[in-house]
C-alpha cells in the first residue's frame, strides 16, 4: 500500500435503510460503480465497500479526483468525497497529512475543527485530544486561522481504523441520492421531444427503474429533427442510467385515421390512448411492469384531471406519472440542471402539437371516449402493426 493516497468516499443513503436487502443494492451499487469507473479510465482504479461506503482508489495510487463528476451522476449515490488514506499511523504523519490536506481544500483559512473518530480503539490517545494535537497543528502553520468547535467553516476528519483517512464534509460532492440504476425492475416511458417527458424518466430511472423509451413520430407531419432529437435525449438519459432502448414507433396511419373517426375536440385524448395501448405492448414484449409519462395536472388540456381520467383502461398498467404535483417551473429548473433543456426546447414539434384542435375538450367523458373508440375499425391491428415494423435503437 502507498504511503498516502488519495481516494474517494462514497456515500449511499436510502439503501442503507434496506434491511435485508441492503446486500442486493449495495452489490449492485458497486457494480454500476465499476462499470462507470472503467468506461472512464479502464483497469486503473478499483472500487470496493468497506465500513458502510464505497472507496475508490488507483491501482497504481494515482489520484481518482476527476472520476468525481461522473459518480457523482450515479443514482443511489448521496455524496463523494475527495480524501486520503494514510498507511503509516504515526502522530507525525497523520498531522504532516492533515496540513497537506486542510491547505488543498482550505486554502484561505476560516474557522475550523478537527473531528477524530477513532474506531481502532487500541491506537494511543483520546480522540479529543488527538484532534486538539492536529488542530494546534495547523493553527501553528498556516496564519489567521481561528478554532470554531459549532459550525465551523471546515470541519477536518480523521478516522483512524486500519488506515488513517483524512477527509472533510465541506470537500463533498452531492450526489443525486434515489436507488440503484435498475435495481426496481422495467418500465416503459412515453418520451416525446419536449421539456417534461425526459425528466419523468429522469425521476423513474432515480428511483431504480429500468427504463426503455418509446417515441411516436407521424412522418411527413412531424421531421427528422423532431425525431433526432429525441434519438439525443434518450442517448443523453442513458449517460445517467447506464443504457436505454429506444423504440421509434411511425404513427401517421393511426393517426390519420383517428384524425377521420373522431370529433376534433376529442382527438388529443384518442391518440394519446392508442400511444398508451401501443406503449402496454410493448411493455410485454419487454417485460415491464409500469408506464411512465411526463403529464402534469393541469398543465395543458390534455393534462386535466378529467383528460388523465379518460386515460382509464387504455392499459392495465400502473400509470407513473413522476411531474403529477409539479409546476412547469420546477419542471424546467431539474430539465436545466439534468441538461435535457437545450435539447428540449429545439424548435421541432412532436405528433400532437400538429394536430392539435383550436378547443381541445378540458372535460372528456370517459365513456363517450371509450364508446368512439370502440367504433373505430381496425385499431388493434393497427397498434400491433405499428409496434411490430418499429425501428429500435440502443444507447
Ligand atoms: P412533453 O413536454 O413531455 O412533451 P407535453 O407538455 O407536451 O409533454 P403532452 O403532449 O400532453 O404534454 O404529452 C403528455 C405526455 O404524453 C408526455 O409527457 C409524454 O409522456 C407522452 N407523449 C406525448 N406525445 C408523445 C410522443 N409523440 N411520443 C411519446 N410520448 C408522447
Ligand atoms: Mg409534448
Amino acid at each position: 500500500m502507498q504511503p498516502t493516497t488519495e481516494i474517494l468516499l462514497i456515500k449511499y443513503g436510502e439503501i442503507a435503510l434496506r434491511g435485508g436487502n441492503r446486500r442486493f443494492y449495495e452489490d449492485m451499487l458497486l457494480r454500476f460503480i465499476r462499470k462507470s469507473i472503467n468506461a472512464i479510465s479502464p483497469e486503473q482504479f478499483s472500487a470496493y465497500k468497506e465500513q458502510g461506503r464505497f472507496v475508490v482508489q488507483g491501482v497504481d495510487g494515482q489520484s481518482p479526483a476527476h472520476l468525481i463528476p461522473h459518480i457523482c451522476r450515479i443514482f443511489g449515490i448521496s455524496s463523494v468525497c475527495l480524501g486520503i488514506r494514510l498507511a503509516n499511523r504515526t502522530m507525525e504523519d497523520i498531522m504532516n497529512a492533515s496540513l497537506d490536506y486542510f491547505k488543498a481544500h482550505n486554502p484561505n483559512g476560516t474557522t475550523f475543527r478537527v473531528t477524530t473518530k477513532r474506531a481502532d480503539k487500541k491506537f494511543p490517545g483520546k480522540s479529543d485530544q488527538i484532534s486538539a494535537q492536529i488542530g494546534s497543528h495547523l493553527f501553528n502553520s498556516i496564519l489567521n486561522l481561528q478554532v470554531k468547535l459549532a459550525n465551523p467553516d471546515f470541519n477536518l476528519i480523521v478516522e483512524i481504523r486500519n488506515s488513517v483517512y483524512i477527509y472533510s464534509q465541506n470537500v463533498e460532492v452531492a450526489g443525486p441520492s434515489g436507488l440503484p440504476p435498475a435495481s426496481a425492475g422495467k418500465g416503459v416511458l412515453l418520451l416525446s421531444g419536449g421539456i417534461d417527458s425526459p425528466v419523468a424518466g429522469y425521476l423513474a430511472a432515480k428511483r431504480g427503474i429500468d427504463i426503455t423509451a418509446i417515441y411516436f413520430h407521424s412522418p411527413p407531419y412531424t421531421s427528422e429533427r423532431a425525431k433526432e432529437k429525441v434519438i439525443d435525449l434518450a442517448q443523453h438519459l442513458a449517460a445517467f442510467t447506464g443504457k436505454i432502448k429506444l423504440i421509434v414507433v411511425n404513427f401517421t396511419d393511426i393517426q390519420l385515421h383517428l384524425t377521420e373517426k373522431t370529433p376534433p375536440e376529442k382527438i388529443t385524448i384518442m391518440l394519446k390512448r392508442s400511444m398508451l395501448k401501443i406503449a402496454d405492448l410493448a411493455a410485454q414484449n419487454e417485460k415491464a411492469l409500469a408506464l411512465i409519462t411526463g403529464d402534469a395536472v393541469g398543465q395543458v388540456a390534455s393534462q386535466t384531471l378529467h383528460s388523465l381520467h379518460s386515460m382509464t383502461g387504455a392499459t392495465s398498467l400502473p400509470i407513473l406519472r413522476p411531474l403529477a404535483t409539479y409546476d412547469k417551473k420546477d419542471i424546467v429548473s431539474i430539465a436545466e440542471k439534468i441538461e435535457t433543456y437545450p435539447i428540449s426546447i429545439r424548435p421541432f414539434d412532436d405528433c400532437c402539437t400538429l394536430f392539435l384542435p383550436k378547443h381541445p375538450e378540458t372535460k372528456p367523458k370517459l365513456s363517450i371516449i371509450q364508446s368512439i373508440e370502440s367504433r373505430i375499425e381496425n385499431l388493434e391491428e393497427m397498434h400491433q402493426t405499428a409496434l411490430d415494423t418499429a425501428e429500435i435503437y440502443n444507447f
